[in-house]
């Protein structure tokens, strides 16, 4: 007899994501799995019979933060009998049976490859009374093919591919995630129409390098055919995707983005350096002057578009005359936000045992100039919108709601974080999360755009009632993902990006 039929009440759940978006999709499959077997999520302030740690090896001292996340858990473990702690994610595809060796207490360990065996994985552990550690090596079937307990009633993730082909030398992803598996496209499209279904009108396309979608199926335009095909789903009002590599950038790709209406006028890509020398380091395949190049034709063809970036600083042998020239890129491209990094070194990445790692303090300094010169760019570019009428989807959350000042807040098309103040015609207005109302821009930060008129509309949404009801939308898996090859035991075998 298994333990669970031993136990009257249903056993409790939490799920701790750190890392990526693909990481945040992960948990919401995580959860949706664990409630598909009987589990229940646990009270906020409650303790819960399961702890998932869904792990990031990306960033600087993972490893660290892991084992002292842990060791915290180990006293609560031992003051209630029959707690069980599971280890995934992209740490437990690198650390393996070294976890278990290193944190005796923990039962489970999952990989990236292999996120639907987790409910079979802690019953045996439970049954056997001894840790479980169960990491494959490939994809063999879509983690969309899986339920997920979403987060959101008004925006989804939609993964299309996982993995990827590239060998950037600063990132540790291909060796964990493995190489590109796309999806197909009916099972993408299958699974937006579901999230529409249920009131979703948001939804982002997921991939390690979206415009490199299709390379399983030799079909290069692909992407923008996938586009051009989620504009034609009725009910559904914006879509974004993340993340584009400049290298696959098709001209074909802005066309579709500029045609297809509900495709969000907001691009997402990673610079990384401005110098043709670090690029060629970091192993990115392309130069500086292509990636302007693809600002340049993204802007001609949508002029309102919201262009942000990723760039690492201090990149192994990085020069100051290197450094300007990113500084160049980042004055000449105007990005309207972006994600900037110290270079640090990940273990197992060619770039950690590169020569010329920069001293901690010409990197900081560089950092600083950095974040100043963007700082400036990103305010100036967000004053530009005051007087513009912006609509915007109502967010829930922490930080959604402004005691203070009564503002609301909520994302622009463009992608832009908007606080509001939510009345109508002289009264309170009656706003949810997941309702879409039209204000005008009065002021601007360098982070964030305020509203403080009255609203120009506010339309009630499906996605409002939900939230208003408080339930975290579940949705079935969609697709029949790849086809099984060679699964060494019956456990479904399924995989993730990152
Ligand atoms: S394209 Fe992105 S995920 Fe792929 S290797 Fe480069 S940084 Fe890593």
């Amino acid at each position: 007899m298994s333990s669970a039929t031993l136990n009257p009440l249903p056993r409790t759940y939490r799920v701790r994501t750190y890392g990526c978006q693909m990481n945040v999709h992960d948990s919401e499959r995580l959860s949706g799995l664990l409630e598909e077997a009987g589990y229940t999520a646990a009270a906020d302030d409650g303790d819960a019979d399961v702890v998932v740690l869904n792990t990031c090896a990306v960033r600087e001292n993972a490893d660290n933060r892991l084992y002292g996340n842990l060791g915290q858990l180990r006293p609560v473990k031992d003051a209630r009998p029959g707690m069980q702690i599971a280890v995934g994610g992209c740490l437990a595809q690198k650390d393996r049976g070294e976890i278990v060796r290193r944190a005796p207490w923990v039962d489970v360990v999952f990989g990236t490859h292999n996120v639907g065996s987790l409910p079979t994985l802690l019953e045996r552990a439970r049954h056997n009374a001894e840790a479980q550690v169960e990491i494959v090596e490939s994809l063999e079937v879509f983690p969309s093919t899986l339920p997920a307990k979403r987060d959101s009633a008004y925006s989804g993730w939609v993964s299309i591919s996982v993995g990827c082909n590239n060998t950037c030398t600063f990132c540790i992803v291909p060796a964990l995630r493995g190489t590109e598996k796309d999806r197909r496209p009916g099972d993408i499209l299958a699974e937006v129409e579901a999230l529409v279904d249920q009131g979703v009108l948001e939804v982002t396309l997921l991939g390690q390098n979206v415009n490199a979608y299709g390379v399983d199926f030799r079909d290069r335009g692909a992407f923008a055919d996938l586009l051009r095909a989620t504009g034609r789903i009725e009910g559904l009002e914006r879509v974004r995707f993340t993340s584009p590599h400049p290298r696959e950038f098709t001209d074909d790709v802005i066309a579709a983005m500029a045609e297809t209406p509900v495709v969000c006028h907001q691009l997402h890509m990673p610079l990384q350096s401005g110098s043709d020398d670090v690029l060629r380091r970091m192993r990115r395949g392309y130069r500086q002057e292509r990636y302007l190049g693809i600002i340049d034709r993204v802007r001609a063809a949508m002029p309102d578009a919201a262009i942000t970036t990723d760039i690492i600083v201090g990149f192994p042998g990085e020069t100051e005359a290197e450094f300007q020239q990113t500084l160049d890129v980042v004055a000449q491209a105007r990005f309207a936000g972006a994600f900037t990094f110290q270079y640090s070194k990940r273990p197992g990445t060619p770039a950690a045992e590169m020569d010329g790692q920069l001293p901690k303090d010409v990197v900081q300094e560089r950092y600083l100039r950095l974040t100043a010169l963007q700082e400036e760019i990103s305010w100036s570019e967000n004053r530009a919108q005051v007087g513009r009428r912006v609509e915007v989807l109502v967010a829930a959350g922490e930080g959604s709601k402004d005691a203070a000042t009564g503002r609301r807040s909520g994302r622009a098309r463009d992608g832009r974080l908007v606080h509001f103040v939510a009345a109508e015609g002289g009264r309170p207005g009656d706003v949810r999360p997941g309702d879409v109302v039209e204000t005008v821009v009065t002021d601007a930060k360098p982070h964030f755009l305020v509203a403080d008129g009255p609203l120009v509309s506010h339309r009630r949404t499906r996605a409002g009632n939900a939230s208003e009801s408080g339930i975290r939308p579940t949705t079935p898996g969609v697709g029949l993902g790849m086809p099984r090859i060679g699964v060494p035991e019956p456990l479904p075998v399924l995989a993730a990006g990152c």
